[in-house]
């Protein structure tokens, strides 16, 4: 079965409305940097991932102004309504000329603090595995489920979930197949794990580090950009483990 090399979807097409910004959110600058070029230089500091395909909107007027600072191995396609259909338009540009066997990992743009270790041991640990998997990290508060009012319904025990991070990595073909599906059924899933579920396989969870945020509402940038800072990735450093 086909091992490496691994290709990688980036969706980048949200409008990003929680934030309140006027440039989306993957254009914002943190630590010197675009939150996407922080994004992809993690990725593309990963030699086991070829190509990297970059969902971005039919309306983006950025993408070109950061283009000439992305590494080379960054291709560009046009995203779509909701999150899955950017992500299955870099799934059919992937497709045209890399094996259906192949590993593709799918991060978000707006998650820029994810770690170089985090990423190498997604790929060691699912490497051999027949279905795939995605970096996960336990949930540590106590839970309630509530009413619109704010009204405690209920606390939800809390043992056993997990919070569904990125990367996923699961087989191109077999995961344009679940996506296809789901959209068939009508069903819009939010990350490529629940598409695969659909399906009746098992992916797995690979636990990574809290500090991989997605960048989802104004506080999130200054803790992001801490956390770049701490991991030595604020302007002129490189590091990303
Ligand atoms: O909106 P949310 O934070 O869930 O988006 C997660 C990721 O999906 C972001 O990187 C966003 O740019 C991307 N996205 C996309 N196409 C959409 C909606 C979101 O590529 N239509």
């Amino acid at each position: 079965m086909t091992t490496w090399p691994a290709y990688a979807v980036v969706p980048a097409a949200g409008a990003g409305q929680r934030m309140a910004t006027h440039v989306p959110k993957q254009y914002l600058v943190l630590a010197g940097r675009t939150v996407l070029e922080h994004t992809l230089a993690c990725l593309a500091a990963e030699a086991r991932i070829a190509r990297i395909v970059v969902a971005v909107g039919a309306d983006d007027e950025h993408f070109e102004s950061v283009r000439a600072r992305l590494p080379d191995k960054v291709e560009r396609v046009t995203g779509g309504t909701e999150r899955c259909h950017s992500v299955l338009a870099g799934l059919h540009a992937l497709a045209r000329t890399a094996p259906a066997q192949a590993w593709v990992l799918v991060h978000d743009a707006a998650r820029p603090c994810l770690r170089g270790s985090d990423l190498a041991r997604l790929l060691d640990e699912l490497a051999a595995d027949a279905v795939g998997g995605i970096l996960g990290n336990p949930v540590r508060d106590t839970l309630k489920r509530c009413a619109a009012n704010g009204a405690v319904a209920a606390t939800v025990d809390r043992a056993a979930l997990w919070h569904a991070l990125t990367p996923q990595m699961f087989r191109l073909g077999a995961l344009i197949a679940a996506i296809e599906s789901a959209l068939a059924a009508g069903v819009i899933v939010t990350d490529e794990a629940q598409a695969i579920e659909r399906l009746g396989h098992t992916p797995r969870v690979i636990a990574g580090h809290g500090d991989n945020l997605k960048i989802t509402h104004p506080d999130d940038l200054a803790l992001a950009e801490l956390i770049l800072a701490a991991q030595g990735r604020a302007t002129g450093g490189t590091a990303c483990e």
